[in-house]
């Protein structure tokens, strides 16, 4: 037996008896995803291991023909301790698929093919990223509530369950971050369509997918389902594990794909901050409210000095790690509803809400002592320790509109740069 145990958290079975295929796994799991890999090499070890093993596995992959098990009895032995499996196999006829899937496995996967063990890795970092995926499961039946769910569940995926439109719209309301509904058609009182209908009024397809199912006599109800805004459908009875598995995975890719869209059009690929043209839009909300609601809002420009001599002097990419500390080291000065955003270059700006007055100077002139007493490691080949300090300029008076606040502090950031730099200069008078 084989242990290693890493930094990291998660916990991995790998059962295989070839020598250089397990090291081979283990070597790699390790190496790329940091996970705990645990290598045994026969069922008998396995059974032994799991009697007396307490944590959890997060997953295990499993050989299918083991010298005391060859034919793939590891897998139930396995998946009955409720431990999501993968199964690799150097052979994958009908027979062999079949009983892989009747356990309830995560998904199999051929041995011989050069990519199994990058198809592995993305197994693996998917049921990773299901944990954070909330399911709503929808049907009257709770055979099936129960049946999709347990599939759910093997996947990792975060599950809700409902036994009819009412009771789904409640759960909703309660939990609107659901990412993937599953509803059956046909339920007394509010059917799936009109319950869809319903979901569509709070939620679109690019941030809910819902999916509808019915039964083999209701074929016809696909298209009806689609039209009426459900993202996919299929019939309960006739639909294999690996064709629902395959097509949750593709509808929660899809809703992940078009939040990174969403994100970086909004967001600095650098520093994660908000861009410009967000600062403006969102900005532009607060400065309304604050003008209408009589709500105080401090405006603050924030600019390194002389970061050209950093590229100058360590490297541009020593530079793009001096500003991902400043942008993190602003923004952790900042509350979740105040705006921070890169505004271009080495150029920071915040849009602070309800800051008192008497807090302003302090908080803003503690962040410059903060970066200013804080130099930034950077290493290369060699390390070195790179000074940085910030000019800032801060207006807390409310001007004619969005734009003259930033020219503002633009002006007063301007001056603390002329006045020396690692200086705020503010109007703000208490
Ligand atoms: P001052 O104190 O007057 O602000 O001087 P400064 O050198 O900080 O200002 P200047 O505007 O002359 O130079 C800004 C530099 O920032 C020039 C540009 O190459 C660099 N820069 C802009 N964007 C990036 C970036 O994304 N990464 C890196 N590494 N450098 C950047
Ligand atoms: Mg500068
Ligand atoms: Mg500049």
């Amino acid at each position: 037996m084989f242990k290693e145990r890493g930094k990291n958290v998660k916990k991995i079975l790998v059962v295989e008896d070839n020598r250089m295929m397990g090291v081979l796994v283990s070597k790699r799991l390790q190496q790329e995803a940091l996970y705990d890999v645990t290598w045994v090499q026969t069922l008998e070890e396995t059974v032994q291991l799991l009697q007396t093993e307490k944590d959890d596995f997060f997953a295990a992959l499993l050989d299918y023909n083991l010298p005391d098990a060859v034919n793939g009895e590891i897998v139930k032995e396995v998946v009955d301790r409720g431990i999501p499996a993968i199964v690799f196999s150097g052979l994958m006829d009908e027979e062999v698929r079949e009983h892989v899937w009747s356990h309830k496995v995560v998904d199999y996967v051929l041995k011989e093919d050069a990519q199994s063990l990058n198809y592995i890795l993305s197994l693996l970092k998917k049921l990773e990223r299901n944990k954070q995926v909330k399911t709503l499961v929808v049907d009257d039946s709770k055979f099936f509530v129960r049946f999709f769910v347990n599939l759910l569940k093997v996947h990792h995926y975060q599950t809700l369950t409902a036994n009819s439109g009412e009771e789904a719209l409640a759960v909703l309301a309660e939990h609107p971050d659901v990412k993937l509904v599953l509803t059956d058609y046909f339920m007394p009182q509010m059917d799936g369509l009109q319950l869809i209908q319903k979901i569509r009024q709070k939620h679109s397809r690019e941030e809910m997918a819902v999916i509808g199912m019915s039964s083999k006599d209701e074929q016809i109800i696909g298209a009806r389902f689609i039209k009426n805004g459900a993202n996919d459908f299929f019939i309960k009875q006739s639909t294999t594990t690996e064709e629902f598995y395959s097509r949750i995975a593709q509808h929660v890719e899809h809703l992940e794909y078009i939040r990174l869209i969403r994100e970086s059009a909004i967001k600095d690929f650098l520093t994660g901050l908000y861009n410009r043209r967000y600062f403006y839009d969102a900005g532009g909300g607060l400065y309304a409210n604050a003008k209408r609601d009589n709500v105080s809002l401090v405006c603050a420009m924030l600019d390194i000095d002389f970061f050209k001599k950093v590229n100058d002097t360590y490297g541009h990419d020593a530079g793009d790690e001096v500003l991902k500390h400043v942008a993190s080291s602003i923004q952790k000065r900042m509350r979740k509803t105040d705006i921070v955003a890169r505004l271009g270059g080495e150029e920071f700006c915040v849009l602070a809400v309800n800051m008192q007055d008497e807090a302003v100077n302090m908080i803003f002139d503690g962040l410059r002592e903060v970066i200013a007493s804080s130099p930034v490691i950077v290493n290369n080949g060699e390390e070195y320790s790179i000074p940085v300090t910030l000019s800032i300029g801060v207006t807390t008076s409310l001007h004619g509109n969005l734009d003259e606040m930033v020219k503002k502090a633009d002006t007063l950031l301007y001056e603390a740069k002329e006045g020396g730099r690692n200086k705020i200069v503010s109007d703000c008078k208490s």
